[in-house]
């Protein structure tokens, strides 16, 4: 069982960002969010905040888990909709109430603002805002960065039993069945994404899926999973040859570590994510392929596999101590195949520190 301190640190640093919005109220709808608030690991509610006043809706499913793991919050067991209770709890409360404008559909918000109407709450005024807990969410606690650590350990355990998978021949998906078993027997509570194995030609694509694609005699296979542990994602990326590297992907290969060493050591307290992403993006211009890296250089991680800061191209956003991300520059060259790897590491004052364990000289299958 947690104990509410963290919840009520919290809490408090989000009283302190919604009086800096001119916020009184706010409507909390993003579980991730609820459940960085307050502790609830429910699918299903609605945190309502009003100056230093929490409470939590759900419903009779959960009625035993909220008590268990909420944390600085009250809770309400509500038999129609969590929203609706949530917002008339508000509009009794406060007059500029926020929303999460990512996290509402357009019926939601027109079902609130017809409640508005007919309750007594004409003065309230509903205001869409950007996700202010995610932005709050970017810095992680000591608590935290010790939970992503464990998350990423187990991530990295697993890739010597995906190694054994890989064979000529192989579907990718038997290579993503051994790896997603093996994770779970050691205890993760699911994959943080899709698993990604793409073999040969399909490793040109950023994102391919494992998918039932036999592995071929000879290319790259592009690797990339991470787990869940105690709610919070990792997520790692390594490439390897399958039969020996020619010249060629060797040199690429190599280009992709450069660019991604290059990228961490760029990493600091105080340097725009830009830069970072400059400083990856800088050796691929070098060795002529950064036509072939068509992403951004990483991604904050958390609760969520993808949190902002996004470290992409011309990104002003200074990183901060605690944050969280990913570096992982990659090149994706039709007839070639792609290449990608990606470490997660901790901001500190003076750099940063590398959390994934796992080793990324070319390995040869
Ligand atoms: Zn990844
Ligand atoms: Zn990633």
């Amino acid at each position: 069982m947690s104990s509410s301190k963290p919840q009520n640190v919290r809490l408090s640093r989000l009283s302190q960002q919604m009086a800096s919005n001119r916020l009184d109220g706010l409507l909390v709808t993003q579980m991730a969010s609820i459940r960085y608030l307050c502790g609830f690991t429910g699918s299903a509610g609605v945190l309502a905040v009003a100056g230093k006043h929490a409470r939590l809706f759900t419903d009779g499913r959960y009625t035993q888990q909220a008590r268990e793991e909420v944390a600085g919050a009250q809770i309400s067991i509500v038999k129609q909709s969590a929203l609706t209770a949530a917002a008339q709890w508000l509009f009794e409360r406060a007059e500029r109430i926020g929303f999460d404008d990512a996290n509402l559909t357009v019926r939601q918000l027109q079902a609130l603002k017809k409640q508005q109407k007919s309750s007594d709450a004409r003065k309230a005024k509903l205001v869409a805002t950007e996700d202010i807990v995610a932005r709050l969410r970017e810095k992680k606690d000591n608590s935290e960065i010790e939970k992503i650590a464990a998350a990423v350990n187990l991530g990295s355990s697993l890739f010597p039993t995906a190694l054994a998978a890989i064979r000529p021949g192989v579907a990718e998906v038997e290579v993503a069945g051994a790896l997603e078993y093996a994770a779970r027997r050691a205890g993760a509570e699911g994959m943080s994404f899709d698993t990604i194995v793409a073999s040969g030609q399909r490793s040109a694509l950023p994102h391919g899926s494992a998918s039932s694609f036999r592995i071929p005699p000879s290319g790259f296979v592009v690797l990339d999973f991470g787990v869940i542990l105690a709610g919070y994602c990792s997520d790692m990326t390594r490439t390897v040859s399958v039969g020996k590297a020619s010249g060629k992907m060797r040199s690429m290969y190599e280009a992709v570590l450069e660019a991604q060493l290059a990228g961490i050591a760029s990493v600091r307290a105080g340097v725009p994510a830009g830069q970072v992403d400059a400083a990856a993006r800088s050796v691929l211009q070098r060795t002529k392929l950064a036509q072939y890296f068509t992403h951004s250089t990483g991604h904050g991680v958390g609760l969520e596999i993808h949190e902002s800061p996004r470290i992409a191209k011309g990104q002003p956003q200074l990183l901060e101590e605690g944050m969280v991300i990913t570096i992982e520059p990659g090149i994706y060259v039709p007839g070639d195949g792609g290449i990608r790897i990606e470490d997660m590491v901790v901001v500190t004052a003076t750099g940063c520190r590398v959390l994934t364990p796992t080793e990324k000289q070319l390995i040869e299958i």
